[in-house]
């Protein structure tokens, strides 16, 4: 069971994914530099390294659903 602080929401519109807001500077509607194929990795047990593109905060996605990011440390904390 992942911890709620260990989650942030995406979004996806066609082939993209995005956040309405990066967890880490704020940043509005940012891109994630994440495929449609790597969703479907994480999901059979891959670790993503993610960068935010906007400030370059790094992120270790552990797990994903059609609705969050589960992250391997807290991402509710920075706000
Ligand atoms: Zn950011």
């Amino acid at each position: 069971m992942v911890p709620f602080e260990n989650t942030w929401p995406y979004e996806r519109i066609m082939k993209d994914f995005y956040v309405d807001h990066c967890p880490f500077c704020d940043a509005n509607h940012v891109l994630l530099p994440l495929k449609q194929r790597e969703i479907g990795e994480i999901k059979s047990g891959k670790k993503k390294h993610l960068v935010f593109p906007c400030c370059y905060s790094k992120l270790q996605i552990i797990d994903i659903d059609d609705d969050y990011i589960l992250a391997d440390s807290k991402v509710r904390n920075y706000l």
